[in-house]
């Protein structure tokens, strides 16, 4: 009997028929000794934390469990995939609690970039998408820009309470948390972990000095971002880690732009324009003609279409794709969750199409900068 099964990596019970949830194997691998599960298969053999990890579930019950509770919540947002990174409907789940929403990664913005601009950007987003804030900061975890910022503002919304951070997988909570326990937290205490009840996972717990705790909960794994869709080593391509150099791209209708075998953008329909792409400096970009761009993705996929590299590219789910119209006037940026964002300074209007991987989020939002 299936149910019986228990993965020898980590325990869970094998499951055969969801492969984006906990404890799935393939059935042909039930009699494999020892038998592991999918996620403990991927992190022994290829040393990759897949993002088989859905805990959808688990995750909620988490956020309802703090609803019960008098805490802060800091909600630890990506600046660089604003929409795909937003935890929706949070305040459902945490009642009355303060919501401090901390925005991570302002290093990857050009430098000339108007703070004040920004910080309105997401607050009319974060309102726009339904996510109620008692503040908004923006820092860089991994630049120590802001964390002044950021703490500060935990101090003055905390009072006595213990602080839940909750966030996307990505977003840079770990290297955010971690900076915390530096300069916050007694050090003289160890960090604990604790499972929470009815889920399958733990929770980490930061002592601070007054007796309280910062805690820590699992990121929720996204399959809408894809960051989370691709193998680690295509994640190093897609996640920015320097200020990203927006490449611009003069284009006539019907030109396309692939974005390695990932994201392919066709400019269908409009007068000559241009269109700056906000990813990551190391994402290849290929020009071509739309009506060559079905051939030549598949020539060349996964070789001078990269990444995902040829090996790799079943991995990804195919793409689909969606159709917009960009107002004349409007100054628009096409998001592409995880991959970044392609704006539109339309005097003309324009007639766009993207290819992405299936389940990716896309949208058309007002210009970030
Ligand atoms: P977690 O999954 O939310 O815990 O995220 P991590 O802390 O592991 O960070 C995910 C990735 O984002 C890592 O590659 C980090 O180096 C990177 N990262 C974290 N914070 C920042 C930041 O402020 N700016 C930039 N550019 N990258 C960051």
């Amino acid at each position: 009997n299936v149910n019986d099964l228990r993965c020898s990596g980590c325990g869970v019970a094998i499951q055969t028929e969801s492969p984006e949830k906990l404890g799935y194997a393939p059935a042909a691998a039930l009699n494999k000794d020892p038998l592991l599960c999918q996620r403990c298969f991927r992190i022994k053999n290829y040393n990759e934390i897949s993002s088989v990890t859905p805990n959808q579930d688990d995750f909620l019950k988490i956020l309802s469990g703090i609803g019960g509770k008098e805490a802060l919540v800091v909600h630890i947002v990506d600046l660089f995939d604003f929409e795909g990174s937003l935890i929706a409907g949070l305040h459902r789940f945490v009642g009355q609690n303060p919501v401090l929403l901390v925005v991570n990664k302002v290093d990857l913005l050009p430098k000339a970039i108007n703070v004040n601009r920004i910080l309105n950007w997401v607050q009319k987003q974060a309102k726009d998408h339904g996510v109620r804030t008692s503040e908004v900061v923006l820092c860089s975890a991994k630049k120590n820009i802001g964390f002044d910022r950021v703490v500060e503002a935990i101090a003055r919304h905390r009072g006595k309470k213990d602080v839940y951070v909750v966030g996307a997988t990505n977003v840079g909570k770990s290297t955010l948390i971690n900076r915390l326990i530096r300069d916050y937290s007694d050090l003289e205490a160890e960090l604990t972990t604790s499972p929470f009840p009815g889920t399958t996972l733990d929770l980490v717990q930061i002592p601070l000095d007054d007796g309280r705790d910062i805690i820590d909960t699992p990121g929720i794994v996204y399959t809408h971002r894809l960051t989370e869709l691709v193998n680690k080593r295509d994640l190093q391509t897609v996640l920015p880690d320097k200020p990203i150099k927006p490449s611009v791209f003069q284009l006539n209708e019907e030109q396309s732009l692939f974005f390695g075998a990932m994201v392919r953008f066709d400019f269908v329909q409009g007068a000559r324009q241009s269109f700056t792409c906000y990813v990551s400096n190391a994402m290849p970009i290929h020009r071509t003609k739309l009506e060559r761009a079905d051939e030549l993705y598949e020539e060349h996929k996964g070789v001078m279409l990269a990444p995902p590299s040829k090996e790799n590219l079943d991995n990804l789910p195919p793409l689909v794709k969606h159709s917009f119209r960009i107002r004349k006037g409007a100054q628009s940026d096409v998001l592409i969750s995880g991959l970044g964002w392609i704006a539109v300074n339309s005097d003309a209007g324009a007639q766009i199409v993207i290819h992405a991987p299936k389940g990716v989020k896309v949208a058309v939002r007002d210009s970030l900068i």
